[in-house]
């Protein structure tokens, strides 16, 4: 293939553009910010379960400790009215009978006040404990609020960079023939690069220096002739620099 050396010359520009749209495209899948929302979503979600199982055990506490005071309530109840029927019994055989259930009652009574007293503090081990899970969580909320803002700042920033990146390439491209285009992108696109500068016998791209007849070749040839690396295929571009001429 035959093109113009400014043509050529015009690859390199491309290429230097096209890789800077690769760092971007690069950056943009190894910001640290990405790394880290994961991790502490990861910690959420592990702490989020934590909350679940906290609540459950105040939960179940409560319950408990409201299923013990309604038996107290009943018991204080049937307590009321058998004090009421002795008052007003006139029968010694029932107020005997009275006098022994109300025995038993305030036994039961304070054995529903020592249970109620051991729950109660259940109940309070597990909302502080609750609490101070609560704290941590709204801890990691806030962290993963600021780092999902600077991720989106970062990524803002790239896509920027890459707007500006491919505006310039939109340009560059269409001022570039068709043909020699159109290789530079094939090679691009298997390889990652099109085209290189050919500096001191070496391809700009894979670093490969020729020797002999191949590097004869490239000496003989014309300044339009559009030359590929004979290792990686890249468009060897020559200039001043090449030291050729
Ligand atoms: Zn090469």
């Amino acid at each position: 293939m035959k093109s113009s050396h400014a043509e050529q010359k015009k690859l390199l520009d491309l290429q230097n553009i096209d890789s800077g749209l690769a760092r971007v495209a690069h950056r943009e899948r190894s910001l640290p910010e990405i790394a880290e929302h994961i991790q502490v979503s990861g910690e959420r979600t592990a702490l989020s379960a934590r909350l679940a199982a906290e609540s459950g055990v105040l939960e179940d506490a409560k319950t408990e400790l409201g299923r013990l005071e309604s038996d107290a309530a009943v018991v204080d109840a049937r307590i009321a009215r058998d004090t009421d029927r002795v008052t007003h019994s006139s029968s010694v055989k029932d107020v005997t009978a009275l006098e022994s259930e109300l025995e038993s009652l305030y036994r039961r009574k304070n054995n529903l006040e020592d249970m109620e007293l051991v729950v109660m503090e259940r109940v309070e081990q597990a909302e502080s404990q609750l609490a101070s899970t609560q704290l941590l969580d709204d801890e990691l909320q806030a962290k993963l609020a600021d780092v999902a803002e600077r991720r989106s700042t970062a990524l803002d920033a790239l896509a920027q960079e890459r707007a500006h990146l491919s505006a310039e390439r939109g340009l560059l491209e269409d001022s570039v023939a068709t043909d020699l285009l159109a290789l530079y992108e094939k090679l691009r696109t298997r390889g990652g690069t099109g085209a290189a500068l050919f500096r001191a016998g070496t391809c700009g791209a894979c670093t490969i220096t020729l020797t002999g007849n191949e590097l004869q070749k490239v000496r003989a040839a014309e300044i339009d002739e559009v030359l590929q690396c004979p290792e990686c295929s890249a468009i060897m571009v020559r200039t001043e620099e090449s030291g050729l001429w």
